[in-house]
């Protein structure tokens, strides 16, 4: 097992996954609306042409099937995080909660990716990330059958993710201060392009082996059958 000084969670995942989830929450709750498909689909799209980020959304293929969206990079992620304007779409205390949700998580990934925090810097950030998740996972309060507060997300919606960047993250900041460093010298996103490449070169390599494989089946059947082993 691999101490966990001697490891820290990629800051790249965090933002693209936490992201995701987000992202999921809002759209399959808008989607499922009566006007989305003639009103809401297209004044998102044309938010997103405003905000500068390329976005689509793609019609279920069964009936009863979801609606599904492009996928997105990371750039156009934190853009929408940082802009997109969740509460013009839903009138309520509960979308400008959302909406605080998308800014407060990007805000904070900022914090992370920041170089010489100082350690009460980093115990705000411990703080507010605490904060964030309850906020995600805010409950619905009744008093008396009638709703006092609206919650948000249900606590299993709550990821993995989520929790080392509420609960690890702090930790690893303050372990990589304490050695003149910080979250930004740990950018994979180099090694992840690195890695879709060789994916690409393992599936090609694959592909041309497999083939060969069919290739030799066939002699093989071609064989027997010449040898009309088959038919005994
Ligand atoms: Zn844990």
């Amino acid at each position: 097992m691999i101490k966990t000084q001697n490891w820290i969670p990629d800051e790249l995942h965090i933002l693209l996954r936490i992201a995701d989830v987000l992202f999921e929450c809002f759209f399959n709750e808008i989607t499922t609306r009566k006007n989305f498909k003639n009103e809401i689909l297209h004044e998102i799209e044309q938010i997103m042409k405003d905000i500068k980020v390329h976005f689509e959304f793609f019609a279920p293929k069964t009936s009863g099937g979801k609606w599904t969206w492009k996928s997105l990079m990371g750039p156009a992620k934190k853009t929408i995080l940082e802009k997109f304007p969740v509460s013009t779409f839903i009138l309520g205390e509960r979308e400008q909660k959302i909406e605080l949700l998308w800014r407060e998580f990007y805000r904070l990934y900022c914090v992370m990716k920041k170089e010489n925090l100082t350690f009460d810097e980093i115990d705000e950030f411990e703080k507010d990330a605490k904060n964030w998740v309850r906020l995600f996972c805010c409950p619905t309060i009744f008093c008396q059958k009638r709703i006092i507060q609206e919650g948000i997300y249900r606590a299993t919606d709550v990821t993995p993710y989520m929790h080392v960047f509420a609960q690890h993250v702090p930790q690893f900041m303050r372990q990589l201060k304490q050695r003149g460093l910080s979250f930004r010298h740990f950018k994979t996103l180099s090694i992840e392009k690195k890695n879709h490449e060789q994916v690409s070169i393992f599936n090609l390599k694959f592909q041309l082996t497999f083939t060969k494989f069919l290739l030799n089946i066939g002699k093989v059947i071609l064989w027997w059958n010449f040898n009309g082993w088959w038919k005994t």
